[in-house]
């Protein structure tokens, strides 16, 4: 799906001299390539805070409990997505509260985030998910409307331009009151293991995360908070200083194969190519597709024997995954979700991909449907 030795190469002496500086430096843990890190993620995001930290999954359960929630707060998230968001809201004991998610776009439905709120409710987690933006507009109205947090899931937008109705521009992950990012390395800034960020405009939260990842202390050995450990690898962090710097070169070239993909599957019956918002632009972490009247696994095995990749994300809404049934929900209540569980199918979508790459998979998936 991704091709990640080839996108290596091209940067392969400036990698390779900065994981050897690393350890030269015997500096792995908070050293001197976090903090640049760090800082020359600020000033690209635009953001007061960057807390460097051990993976995505970390970075949303650090932002939670940064915002005091207590058991049975309720969080409102989107059924259609990774398990990560809804997975750390349970872990703290508050109560994940599912809404469906817009057909065309794949993204949260303010509609329905409306609809979910309640006394109880304290935060939204919005998913910008396969790399647009979810509606921060009518996320953050919602949020002041009702006194709630915003924690943006920005694990697959990193880079991506928020377009506010206002007309001003703003980065993914910057607009809630904390963003969370992961740097696996699939993602679309991905290093060379795993890593995670937790962003914020606002002074006493960004402190209070950074003393949550560090043990909850912000002197050592003075613990004022339960803390957790979750660190990135200062060779982690060289690397992503390299990778940053070609981040929208990245997301350009992964439009070039969206755009290609759109080209030639437009208007086949079939197929319904992805809907762009209008609210970002897109840095397609995937490019996701919805079959109509088709197999999706006739499709997939088809494309196998030609060695075409193709994943399904995601095949199991969230209501209906063992670990998180829940009375309140049953099969049925998220008709979007379960529509696009049950239709969707991601072909591969990477910054190395050629001319001659995509001509092969879109003659291939066109062929299937001729059979
Ligand atoms: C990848 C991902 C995460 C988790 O990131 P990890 O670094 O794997 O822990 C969370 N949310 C979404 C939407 C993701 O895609």
């Amino acid at each position: 799906m991704v091709d990640l030795i080839g996108q290596y190469e091209k940067i392969q002496s400036e990698v390779d001299a900065a994981v050897i500086n690393t350890i030269r430096s015997s500096m792995f843990i908070n050293g001197p390539e976090v903090k640049s890190f760090q800082a020359e993620m600020e000033a690209y995001l635009n953001v007061k805070h960057v807390i460097p930290c051990a993976n995505g999954t970390d970075a949303l359960q650090i932002a939670m409990m940064a915002l005091n929630l207590q058991p049975g707060d309720e969080v409102i998230t989107a059924n259609f997505t990774y398990v990560a968001t809804a997975e750390v809201i349970a872990l703290l004991k508050l109560t994940p509260v599912l809404v469906d998610v817009l057909p065309g776009t794949f993204l949260i439905d303010p509609k329905a985030v409306e609809a979910a709120i309640t006394p109880k409710t304290k935060a939204i987690v919005p998913i910008h998910l396969f790399g647009q933006c979810a509606d921060m507009d009518a996320m953050m109205d919602i949020a002041s409307r009702h006194n709630l947090y915003v924690i943006e899931d920005n694990a697959q937008a990193i880079g991506a331009d928020y377009h506010w109705k206002s007309g001003k521009v703003q980065k993914a992950g910057t607009i809630g009151h904390i963003g969370a990012t992961s740097f696996f390395p699939s993602k679309n800034l991905g290093c060379y293991g795993d890593g995670g960020a937790i962003f914020t405009n606002d002074d006493a939260i960004g402190k209070k995360i950074r003393m949550i990842a560090n043990h909850g202390q912000s002197v050592q050995y003075y613990h004022d908070e339960i803390g957790v450990n979750s660190r990135l690898d200062s060779i982690q962090a060289a690397i992503l200083r390299i990778k940053l710097r070609h981040l929208d070169e990245y997301a350009a070239a992964r439009r070039a194969v969206a755009d290609y993909y759109d080209k030639a599957f437009a208007n086949h019956p079939n197929i319904t190519t992805p809907e762009r918002t209008k609210l970002s632009n897109h840095v397609f972490h995937q490019y996701t597709m919805v079959l109509k009247n088709a197999s999706r696994d006739k499709l997939r095995e088809y494309l196998a024997t030609k060695e075409i990749p193709a994943m399904i994300y995601y095949p199991v809404p969230l209501h209906l995954q063992k670990a998180y049934r829940d009375p309140r929900y049953k099969e049925g209540d998220f008709p979007v979700t379960e529509h696009l569980c049950a239709s969707v199918i991601s072909l591969p979508i990477h910054t190395e991909m050629q001319e001659e790459t995509l001509s092969y998979i879109t003659k291939n998936v066109l062929e299937y449907f001729k059979k």
